[in-house]
Protein backbone atom coordinates (compact mmCIF):
# COMPACT_ATOMS: atom_id res chain seq x y z
CA UNK A 1 0.00 0.00 0.00
CA UNK A 2 3.50 1.97 0.07
CA UNK A 3 3.67 4.91 -1.98
CA UNK A 4 6.50 4.93 -4.31
CA UNK A 5 9.66 5.92 -2.61
CA UNK A 6 7.96 6.46 0.65
CA UNK A 7 8.71 4.66 3.94
CA UNK A 8 7.12 1.15 4.59
CA UNK A 9 3.78 0.75 6.64
CA UNK A 10 4.75 -0.95 9.58
CA UNK A 11 2.62 -4.28 9.38
CA UNK A 12 -0.76 -4.85 11.87
CA UNK A 13 -1.56 -0.84 12.05
CA UNK A 14 -5.49 -1.46 10.96
CA UNK A 15 -5.55 -4.56 13.32
CA UNK A 16 -3.88 -2.73 16.60
CA UNK A 17 -6.48 0.34 15.82
CA UNK A 18 -9.28 -1.93 15.73
CA UNK A 19 -8.21 -4.15 19.28
CA UNK A 20 -6.27 -1.96 20.89
CA UNK A 21 -7.64 -1.53 24.19
CA UNK A 22 -11.03 -2.99 23.28
CA UNK A 23 -10.53 -6.49 25.36
CA UNK A 24 -14.26 -7.16 25.83
CA UNK A 25 -12.97 -9.49 29.07
CA UNK A 26 -12.66 -5.91 30.79
CA UNK A 27 -16.22 -5.64 31.02
CA UNK A 28 -18.64 -7.48 33.24
CA UNK A 29 -21.09 -7.87 30.00
CA UNK A 30 -18.02 -8.72 28.02
CA UNK A 31 -19.24 -6.23 25.50
CA UNK A 32 -17.20 -6.01 22.07
CA UNK A 33 -17.84 -2.46 21.36
CA UNK A 34 -16.09 -0.30 24.54
CA UNK A 35 -19.49 1.21 26.31
CA UNK A 36 -19.87 4.71 27.31
CA UNK A 37 -19.77 5.43 30.89
CA UNK A 38 -20.76 8.19 31.84
CA UNK A 39 -21.06 8.37 35.29
CA UNK A 40 -18.74 11.07 36.82
CA UNK A 41 -17.93 8.82 39.49
CA UNK A 42 -17.41 5.34 41.45
CA UNK A 43 -17.86 3.26 44.18
CA UNK A 44 -15.24 2.76 46.70
CA UNK A 45 -14.80 -0.46 49.10
CA UNK A 46 -13.78 1.59 51.58
CA UNK A 47 -12.73 5.11 52.73
CA UNK A 48 -9.69 6.48 50.10
CA UNK A 49 -9.33 2.33 48.50
CA UNK A 50 -10.75 2.24 44.78
CA UNK A 51 -11.45 -0.26 41.98
CA UNK A 52 -9.27 2.20 39.00
CA UNK A 53 -11.70 4.95 38.80
CA UNK A 54 -12.56 7.52 41.67
CA UNK A 55 -14.10 10.89 39.79
CA UNK A 56 -14.61 10.99 36.02
CA UNK A 57 -11.76 14.13 35.55
CA UNK A 58 -9.11 12.17 36.96
CA UNK A 59 -9.99 8.80 34.97
CA UNK A 60 -12.60 7.28 32.66
CA UNK A 61 -13.01 3.69 31.67
CA UNK A 62 -14.31 5.24 27.77
CA UNK A 63 -11.39 7.18 27.99
CA UNK A 64 -8.80 4.96 29.50
CA UNK A 65 -9.75 2.38 26.19
CA UNK A 66 -9.27 5.13 23.98
CA UNK A 67 -5.76 6.56 25.62
CA UNK A 68 -4.73 2.95 25.17
CA UNK A 69 -5.85 2.55 21.52
CA UNK A 70 -4.08 5.95 20.57
CA UNK A 71 -0.82 4.58 22.54
CA UNK A 72 -0.55 1.30 20.61
CA UNK A 73 -1.41 2.76 17.37
CA UNK A 74 1.87 4.89 17.74
CA UNK A 75 4.06 2.42 19.03
CA UNK A 76 4.21 4.18 22.27
CA UNK A 77 3.53 3.67 25.78
CA UNK A 78 1.17 6.04 26.72
CA UNK A 79 -1.31 8.48 25.54
CA UNK A 80 -3.24 11.17 27.15
CA UNK A 81 -6.92 12.61 25.72
CA UNK A 82 -7.91 16.40 25.92
CA UNK A 83 -10.91 18.36 25.49
CA UNK A 84 -9.37 20.18 22.27
CA UNK A 85 -6.00 20.08 20.36
CA UNK A 86 -5.35 23.88 22.12
CA UNK A 87 -6.38 21.98 25.21
CA UNK A 88 -3.15 19.44 24.87
CA UNK A 89 -1.48 22.21 23.64
CA UNK A 90 -1.85 24.38 26.89
CA UNK A 91 -1.12 21.38 28.61
CA UNK A 92 2.10 20.71 27.43
CA UNK A 93 2.74 24.18 27.56
CA UNK A 94 1.93 24.12 31.29
CA UNK A 95 5.26 21.75 31.48
CA UNK A 96 7.41 25.30 31.47
CA UNK A 97 8.07 27.78 33.84
CA UNK A 98 8.07 31.66 33.98
CA UNK A 99 11.38 32.28 32.32
CA UNK A 100 11.43 29.52 29.91
CA UNK A 101 12.08 29.75 26.01
CA UNK A 102 9.74 27.95 23.59
CA UNK A 103 11.15 28.02 19.87
CA UNK A 104 8.33 27.16 17.30
CA UNK A 105 7.94 26.61 13.45
CA UNK A 106 7.16 30.34 11.93
CA UNK A 107 3.44 28.95 10.26
CA UNK A 108 2.20 27.07 12.97
CA UNK A 109 -1.16 26.29 13.48
CA UNK A 110 -2.88 29.49 13.26
CA UNK A 111 -4.67 28.70 16.92
CA UNK A 112 -1.40 27.84 18.47
CA UNK A 113 0.27 30.71 17.51
CA UNK A 114 -2.40 32.74 19.43
CA UNK A 115 -2.28 30.53 22.39
CA UNK A 116 1.66 31.34 22.52
CA UNK A 117 1.22 35.04 21.47
CA UNK A 118 -1.34 36.15 23.16
CA UNK A 119 -1.66 33.63 26.42
CA UNK A 120 1.72 31.81 26.84
CA UNK A 121 3.83 34.80 26.00
CA UNK A 122 1.83 36.92 29.18
CA UNK A 123 2.69 34.00 31.80
CA UNK A 124 6.40 35.02 31.13
CA UNK A 125 7.64 32.26 29.08
CA UNK A 126 9.49 33.46 26.17
CA UNK A 127 8.20 32.15 22.41
CA UNK A 128 10.29 32.79 19.26
CA UNK A 129 9.42 31.74 16.07
CA UNK A 130 11.92 30.33 13.27
CA UNK A 131 12.03 28.72 9.80
CA UNK A 132 12.24 24.90 10.54
CA UNK A 133 13.09 23.86 7.01
CA UNK A 134 16.14 25.99 7.65
CA UNK A 135 18.52 23.41 10.20
CA UNK A 136 20.74 27.10 10.67
CA UNK A 137 17.72 29.61 11.35
CA UNK A 138 16.78 26.48 13.93
CA UNK A 139 20.30 26.53 15.55
CA UNK A 140 20.72 30.29 16.11
CA UNK A 141 17.13 30.61 17.22
CA UNK A 142 18.43 28.17 21.05
CA UNK A 143 18.48 30.73 24.42
CA UNK A 144 20.25 29.24 27.68
CA UNK A 145 16.83 28.97 28.54
CA UNK A 146 15.13 26.90 25.95
CA UNK A 147 13.09 24.17 27.38
CA UNK A 148 11.16 22.68 24.32
CA UNK A 149 10.65 22.85 20.68
CA UNK A 150 7.63 23.02 18.65
CA UNK A 151 7.05 22.11 15.08
CA UNK A 152 4.17 20.50 12.68
CA UNK A 153 4.86 18.94 9.72
CA UNK A 154 3.21 19.36 6.98
CA UNK A 155 3.02 23.00 7.70
CA UNK A 156 -0.44 24.77 7.72
CA UNK A 157 -1.08 26.12 4.93
CA UNK A 158 2.28 26.13 2.92
CA UNK A 159 2.60 21.81 3.13
CA UNK A 160 6.07 22.72 4.24
CA UNK A 161 8.22 19.10 5.32
CA UNK A 162 10.59 19.76 8.29
CA UNK A 163 12.97 17.08 8.79
CA UNK A 164 12.12 15.44 11.99
CA UNK A 165 15.41 13.40 12.71
CA UNK A 166 17.78 15.69 11.82
CA UNK A 167 15.95 18.57 14.05
CA UNK A 168 15.89 16.10 17.29
CA UNK A 169 19.25 15.18 16.88
CA UNK A 170 20.35 19.28 16.65
CA UNK A 171 17.58 19.67 19.98
CA UNK A 172 19.40 16.94 21.96
CA UNK A 173 22.95 17.96 21.34
CA UNK A 174 21.64 21.90 22.53
CA UNK A 175 20.68 20.67 26.14
CA UNK A 176 17.39 19.22 28.22
CA UNK A 177 14.71 20.28 25.48
CA UNK A 178 11.69 18.54 25.21
CA UNK A 179 10.79 18.16 21.10
CA UNK A 180 7.13 18.21 20.35
CA UNK A 181 5.30 17.49 17.10
CA UNK A 182 1.78 18.52 15.76
CA UNK A 183 1.34 15.31 13.92
CA UNK A 184 -2.40 16.26 13.59
CA UNK A 185 -1.86 16.37 9.21
CA UNK A 186 -0.67 13.04 9.09
CA UNK A 187 -2.43 10.69 12.03
CA UNK A 188 -0.18 7.99 13.21
CA UNK A 189 -0.54 6.09 10.05
CA UNK A 190 1.28 8.20 8.08
CA UNK A 191 4.21 9.48 10.36
CA UNK A 192 5.63 8.04 13.85
CA UNK A 193 7.39 11.11 14.48
CA UNK A 194 8.33 9.11 18.09
CA UNK A 195 10.74 6.62 15.77
CA UNK A 196 12.77 9.46 14.71
CA UNK A 197 13.68 11.23 17.84
CA UNK A 198 10.40 13.34 19.00
CA UNK A 199 9.46 13.27 22.62
CA UNK A 200 5.45 14.14 22.62
CA UNK A 201 3.47 13.69 19.88
CA UNK A 202 0.13 16.20 19.85
CA UNK A 203 -3.09 15.82 17.85
CA UNK A 204 -6.14 17.33 17.27
CA UNK A 205 -8.20 14.25 17.10
CA UNK A 206 -10.48 17.07 15.74
CA UNK A 207 -9.49 16.06 12.51
CA UNK A 208 -8.29 12.97 10.13
CA UNK A 209 -8.34 10.90 13.71
CA UNK A 210 -11.69 11.22 14.27
CA UNK A 211 -12.38 11.92 10.67
CA UNK A 212 -16.24 12.89 10.81
CA UNK A 213 -16.22 16.47 12.08
CA UNK A 214 -18.01 15.94 14.96
CA UNK A 215 -16.21 16.13 18.23
CA UNK A 216 -13.20 18.70 19.50
CA UNK A 217 -10.50 16.91 20.96
CA UNK A 218 -6.84 16.48 21.19
CA UNK A 219 -3.71 13.87 22.64
CA UNK A 220 -0.48 13.89 23.65
CA UNK A 221 1.45 10.31 23.36
CA UNK A 222 4.44 9.56 24.59
CA UNK A 223 7.32 7.59 26.02
CA UNK A 224 8.51 8.81 28.64
CA UNK A 225 7.65 8.13 31.96
CA UNK A 226 7.89 11.09 33.80
CA UNK A 227 6.92 13.53 31.57
CA UNK A 228 3.88 11.32 31.25
CA UNK A 229 3.21 11.68 35.01
CA UNK A 230 3.58 15.22 34.71
CA UNK A 231 1.11 15.57 31.82
CA UNK A 232 -1.23 13.11 33.71
CA UNK A 233 -0.86 15.24 36.90
CA UNK A 234 -1.85 18.31 34.43
CA UNK A 235 -4.27 16.96 32.68
CA UNK A 236 -6.16 16.37 35.92
CA UNK A 237 -4.96 19.45 38.09
CA UNK A 238 -5.90 21.90 34.88
CA UNK A 239 -9.50 19.83 34.17
CA UNK A 240 -8.82 20.02 30.23
CA UNK A 241 -10.44 16.77 30.05
CA UNK A 242 -12.79 14.98 27.08
CA UNK A 243 -16.50 13.38 27.53
CA UNK A 244 -17.11 9.86 27.92
CA UNK A 245 -19.71 9.96 24.96
CA UNK A 246 -16.95 12.04 22.54
CA UNK A 247 -14.44 9.52 23.61
CA UNK A 248 -16.48 6.63 22.42
CA UNK A 249 -16.79 8.55 19.01
CA UNK A 250 -12.98 9.09 18.47
CA UNK A 251 -12.32 5.50 19.62
CA UNK A 252 -15.04 4.59 17.17
CA UNK A 253 -13.36 6.42 14.30
CA UNK A 254 -9.72 5.18 14.37
CA UNK A 255 -11.44 1.72 13.30
CA UNK A 256 -11.48 2.96 9.69
CA UNK A 257 -8.54 5.43 9.78
CA UNK A 258 -6.57 2.97 7.92
CA UNK A 259 -9.11 2.68 5.02
CA UNK A 260 -9.84 6.71 5.30
CA UNK A 261 -6.39 7.27 5.23
CA UNK A 262 -5.27 5.49 2.33
CA UNK A 263 -8.64 7.34 0.22
CA UNK A 264 -7.86 10.17 1.18
CA UNK A 265 -4.09 9.86 0.19
CA UNK A 266 -5.07 8.73 -3.40
CA UNK A 267 -7.66 11.54 -4.23
CA UNK A 268 -5.65 13.99 -2.96
CA UNK A 269 -2.59 13.31 -5.34
CA UNK A 270 -4.78 12.55 -8.11
CA UNK A 271 -7.06 16.24 -7.29
CA UNK A 272 -3.14 18.03 -6.68
CA UNK A 273 -1.78 16.29 -10.03
CA UNK A 274 -4.88 17.63 -12.02
CA UNK A 275 -4.40 21.46 -10.75
CA UNK A 276 -0.57 21.12 -11.27
CA UNK A 277 -1.35 21.12 -15.25
CA UNK A 278 -4.33 23.49 -15.14
CA UNK A 279 -3.38 26.79 -17.02
CA UNK A 280 -5.23 28.92 -14.44
CA UNK A 281 -2.86 27.46 -11.35
CA UNK A 282 0.39 28.71 -10.56
CA UNK A 283 1.83 26.50 -7.80
CA UNK A 284 0.42 23.33 -6.07
CA UNK A 285 2.12 22.68 -2.66
CA UNK A 286 1.75 18.86 -2.25
CA UNK A 287 4.31 16.82 -0.80
CA UNK A 288 3.95 13.76 -3.16
CA UNK A 289 4.45 15.92 -5.80
CA UNK A 290 8.00 15.63 -6.83
CA UNK A 291 8.36 19.17 -7.53
CA UNK A 292 7.91 19.73 -3.56
CA UNK A 293 10.88 21.50 -2.26
CA UNK A 294 11.03 18.66 0.46
CA UNK A 295 9.97 15.60 -1.48
CA UNK A 296 12.75 13.72 -0.51
CA UNK A 297 12.42 14.48 3.09
CA UNK A 298 9.16 13.46 3.14
CA UNK A 299 9.38 9.95 1.73
CA UNK A 300 12.19 9.54 4.70
CA UNK A 301 9.94 10.54 7.13
CA UNK A 302 6.20 9.57 5.74
CA UNK A 303 4.59 6.54 4.45
CA UNK A 304 2.48 8.48 2.84
CA UNK A 305 0.34 11.98 2.91
CA UNK A 306 -2.95 13.46 3.78
CA UNK A 307 -5.68 14.64 1.86
CA UNK A 308 -5.00 18.39 2.71
CA UNK A 309 -2.80 20.83 0.47
CA UNK A 310 -3.33 24.09 -0.72
CA UNK A 311 -2.16 25.99 -3.84
CA UNK A 312 -2.01 29.23 -5.59
CA UNK A 313 -3.64 30.43 -8.93
CA UNK A 314 -2.74 33.89 -11.19
CA UNK A 315 -6.04 35.50 -9.81
CA UNK A 316 -6.36 37.63 -6.75
CA UNK A 317 -8.93 38.27 -4.00
CA UNK A 318 -11.84 38.48 -6.32
CA UNK A 319 -10.95 35.34 -8.03
CA UNK A 320 -10.24 33.22 -4.86
CA UNK A 321 -13.76 34.23 -3.47
CA UNK A 322 -15.57 33.59 -6.81
CA UNK A 323 -14.06 29.97 -6.77
CA UNK A 324 -14.76 29.60 -3.40
CA UNK A 325 -18.27 30.48 -3.38
CA UNK A 326 -18.74 28.62 -6.83
CA UNK A 327 -18.18 25.14 -5.23
CA UNK A 328 -20.87 22.71 -5.46
CA UNK A 329 -19.53 19.81 -3.33
CA UNK A 330 -16.53 20.82 -1.75
CA UNK A 331 -18.10 22.79 1.36
CA UNK A 332 -16.93 26.81 1.87
CA UNK A 333 -15.67 25.83 5.59
CA UNK A 334 -12.40 25.72 8.11
CA UNK A 335 -11.23 22.41 9.40
CA UNK A 336 -9.93 19.47 7.80
CA UNK A 337 -9.96 15.83 7.70
CA UNK A 338 -13.38 14.77 7.74
CA UNK A 339 -15.06 12.69 5.16
CA UNK A 340 -16.09 15.79 3.77
CA UNK A 341 -14.37 17.61 1.39
CA UNK A 342 -13.30 21.16 2.24
CA UNK A 343 -12.00 24.29 0.76
CA UNK A 344 -10.58 27.21 2.26
CA UNK A 345 -8.94 30.70 2.04
CA UNK A 346 -6.58 30.92 5.43
CA UNK A 347 -5.71 34.65 4.61
CA UNK A 348 -9.12 35.26 5.44
CA UNK A 349 -9.91 32.25 7.56
CA UNK A 350 -7.81 30.08 9.21
CA UNK A 351 -4.94 32.25 9.53
CA UNK A 352 -6.80 35.47 10.00
CA UNK A 353 -5.74 35.47 13.47
CA UNK A 354 -2.04 36.16 12.47
CA UNK A 355 -0.26 39.68 12.32
CA UNK A 356 -0.82 40.78 8.49
CA UNK A 357 3.26 40.64 8.06
CA UNK A 358 4.05 37.67 9.81
CA UNK A 359 1.17 36.28 6.87
CA UNK A 360 3.32 38.30 4.19
CA UNK A 361 6.42 36.94 4.95
CA UNK A 362 4.71 33.49 4.93
CA UNK A 363 3.34 33.70 1.58
CA UNK A 364 -0.35 33.14 2.98
CA UNK A 365 -1.72 35.65 0.40
CA UNK A 366 -5.05 36.12 -1.27
CA UNK A 367 -4.86 33.70 -3.84
CA UNK A 368 -3.43 30.69 -1.60
CA UNK A 369 -6.49 28.01 -0.97
CA UNK A 370 -6.76 25.46 0.94
CA UNK A 371 -8.07 22.25 0.05
CA UNK A 372 -9.11 19.06 2.73
CA UNK A 373 -9.93 16.47 0.07
CA UNK A 374 -12.70 13.98 1.47
CA UNK A 375 -14.18 10.67 0.42
CA UNK A 376 -16.28 11.28 -2.27
CA UNK A 377 -15.66 9.99 -5.91
CA UNK A 378 -12.64 12.17 -7.01
CA UNK A 379 -14.37 12.67 -10.28
CA UNK A 380 -16.65 14.67 -8.67
CA UNK A 381 -14.77 16.76 -6.76
CA UNK A 382 -12.28 16.99 -10.58
CA UNK A 383 -15.46 18.06 -12.01
CA UNK A 384 -16.07 20.67 -8.90
CA UNK A 385 -13.20 22.54 -9.25
CA UNK A 386 -13.01 22.69 -12.50
CA UNK A 387 -16.45 24.27 -12.99
CA UNK A 388 -15.66 26.16 -9.99
CA UNK A 389 -12.52 28.10 -11.64
CA UNK A 390 -14.46 28.74 -14.70
CA UNK A 391 -16.62 30.69 -13.08
CA UNK A 392 -13.71 32.58 -11.27
CA UNK A 393 -11.79 33.16 -13.90
CA UNK A 394 -14.71 33.91 -16.65
C1 LIG B 1 -7.09 22.03 14.39
C2 LIG B 1 -5.67 21.97 14.73
C3 LIG B 1 -5.22 22.19 16.04
C4 LIG B 1 -6.16 22.58 17.16
O1 LIG B 1 -7.03 21.56 17.48
P1 LIG B 1 -8.50 21.81 18.10
O2 LIG B 1 -8.99 20.42 18.28
O3 LIG B 1 -9.27 22.61 17.11
O4 LIG B 1 -8.31 22.54 19.37
C5 LIG B 1 -3.87 22.08 16.29
N1 LIG B 1 -2.98 21.78 15.31
C6 LIG B 1 -3.37 21.57 14.04
C7 LIG B 1 -2.36 21.26 13.01
C8 LIG B 1 -4.72 21.67 13.70
O5 LIG B 1 -5.09 21.48 12.42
Amino acid sequence: MGDKGFLIQKPGFATTAIHAGQDPSKWKSAAVVTPIVMSTTFKQPAPAEHTGFEYGRSGNPTRNALEECLAAMEGAKHALTFASGLGATTTIASLLSQGDHIISSDDVYGGTNRLFRQVISRLGIEVSYTDFTDINQVKTAFKKNTKLLWLETPTNPLIKVVDIAALSRLVKSQGDVIVVVDNTFLTSYLQRPLDFGADIVVYSLTKYMNGHSDVIMGAAVLNDDDLHKRLRFLQNAMGVVPSPMDCYLVNRSLKTLALRMEQHKKSALTIAQWLEKHPRITEVFHPGLPTHPQHEIAKKQMTGHSGTFSFRHSGGLEESRKFLSSLQVFILAESLGGYESLAELPSLMTHASLPAEARELLGVNDTLIRLSVGLEDVDDLIDDIEQALKQAFE
